[in-house]
């Protein structure tokens, strides 16, 4: 009997990009299994340029839009993701007994053997249970990052500051040490509901079967050493780095950034770019713009908002500015590109592994500055620019860091330890690879559920 999984996007490029390529590769692993892929709302155009490239095996179902009407207006963007999952829940849940009632035994789609959700997606797991179907959870970030949310509830009741008023730093398992203000945005102020929504999440994680962590050994050794040793919680499996592939297509090169690139020298120039919706304030925007002219560096720089007068008549032949969006992946994989400054959303940082690519760590919001802690000091893949009292880095900062990757001894060491890395990821991902076999794993335990569990109806 054919086994299907059924896989829940949360809102956002970032969560979608990752589960793509998780579905692709395991309908490619030959183990029989079948996805249906559910995103919430109708896909964005973004969106659905990637929903286009899923081969026939991979069933995209888009649910209803939820409303957020009644929400106060400066809702935090994770409290906002946390709730569209809940409201989705009674539309999911026709999904579930459409697949789970088709002809009685599945004959049809494949017995249903398993959902898939992300971090945001815990309140699904209720959802599946009343079909008897197992749940796992797709963890979309750092080994680090998954660490701290299996010890919240310890540190929430430990520690009964503010983390950001903490003198010391806190100290997960194989983890660096971390001060408070570098831990995730929710952190931040307990008092808030986007703590609560977090808190409420993280003990929710230990109902799942397997933790499907998008990140491999050589990566983050010690902290994954760590979750896969213990074994109180579910069995974490790192089956990363999953990006998309950097293949270029006439298509993909609407703003000639890929043209541009190919006139320049081998590993010139410095890709700037802060995510799908990272921005800065005008006053940092000044500072970079005036901290890359200074540095005579070449840059391609991903701009959301208008760029800085003058700025681009200035820099003349060493820049390019992209408005809005680039296609990052073919970028990263150009020989043009030797650095990238980012804001270290755990897609760009596994992109940039992938490609060899060192970063300026430049954190703006999530869990940004944690992966920033995490890349300059344990992985040591990047330089983190200082910033100042008033939270802007000035326009020397800039520079001097630019330089240090670009030309600078420091760029020399990231450069090769990176490069280290992209071949970690490459052996980690082929066949008898840590990642490929945990994949595998991970696969067979799924079809088991399908042997265990013939027997899903609804109730
Ligand atoms: N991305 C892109 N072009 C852009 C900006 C972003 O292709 O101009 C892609 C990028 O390659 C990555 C994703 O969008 O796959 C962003 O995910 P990430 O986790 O880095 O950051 P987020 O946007 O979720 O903060």
């Amino acid at each position: 009997m054919a086994s299907r999984i059924v896989i829940l996007s949360g809102t956002g490029m970032g969560h979608l990009i990752p589960l793509v390529e998780f579905s692709g590769r395991l309908v490619r692993l030959g183990h029989g299994l079948s996805v249906t892929l559910v995103t919430i709302g109708p896909p964005s155009a973004a969106q659905k340029a990637i929903l286009d490239t899923l081969p026939d095996s991979i069933t995209a179902v888009s649910l209803p839009p939820v409303s957020l009407d009644d929400l106060p207006g400066d809702v935090r963007p994770q409290v906002a993701t946390f709730l569209t999952v809940s409201r989705c829940l009674p539309s999911l849940r026709r999904v579930l007994q459409e697949l789970t009632s088709d002809d009685g035994d599945g004959s049809k789609t494949g017995r249903l053997c398993g959902l898939v959700v992300d971090l945001f997606g815990t309140d699904a797991f209720d959802v599946a249970e009343e079909f008897g179907v197992p749940c796992y959870m797709f963890f979309p970030s750092s080994s680090m990052s998954l660490s701290l949310s299996f010890h919240l509830p310890e540190l929430h009741v430990s520690m009964p500051c503010e983390y950001k008023d903490m003198v010391n730093p806190v100290s997960l398992p194989g983890c660096i040490p971390i001060y408070g203000s570098d831990l995730p945005d929710p952190f931040q102020d307990r008092t808030k509901d986007a703590y609560k929504w977090v808190l409420h999440h993280a003990p929710r994680y230990r109902r799942a079967k397997g933790i499907l962590l998008n990140s491999f050994e050589d990566l983050e050794s010690s902290s994954i050493s760590s979750l896969t040793d213990t074994m109180s919680k579910p069995p974490v499996y790192p089956i990363g780095p999953l990006v998309r592939k950097g293949e270029r297509a006439s298509s993909d090169d609407p703003t000639g950034c890929l043209k541009w690139l190919d006139q320049q020298p081998r590993g010139s120039v410095l890709y700037i770019c802060f995510g799908s919706i990272g921005t800065l304030g005008i006053d940092q925007l000044t500072e970079l713009a005036a901290g890359l002219e200074m540095s005579g560096q070449r840059f391609l720089w991903v701009v959301k908002v208008p760029n800085p007068k003058g700025f681009v008549k200035r820099t003349g032949e060493r820049g390019l500015i992209v408005l809005s969006w680039a296609p990052q992946t073919q970028v990263l994989g150009h020989a043009s590109t030797g650095g990238f400054m980012s804001h270290c959303g755990w897609n760009s940082t596994l992109e940039s592994v992938v490609n060899g690519v060192p970063l300026i760590a430049w954190p703006l919001y999530a869990e940004q500055k944690m992966n920033a802690v995490m890349l300059v000091g344990d992985a040591k893949i990047a330089i983190r620019p200082t910033v100042g009292e008033d939270g802007v880095v000035r326009r020397e900062e800039v520079s001097r860091v630019v330089r240090a990757l670009m030309e600078g001894e420091e760029g020399m060491g990231v450069r090769g330890r990176v490069k280290d890395l992209q071949e970690g990821a490459k052996k980690a991902l082929s066949e008898g690879g840590s990642s490929c076999k945990a994949l595998s794993e991970v696969a067979l335990k799924l079809r088991q559920n399908n042997t265990n569990n013939n027997n899903n109806s609804v109730v």
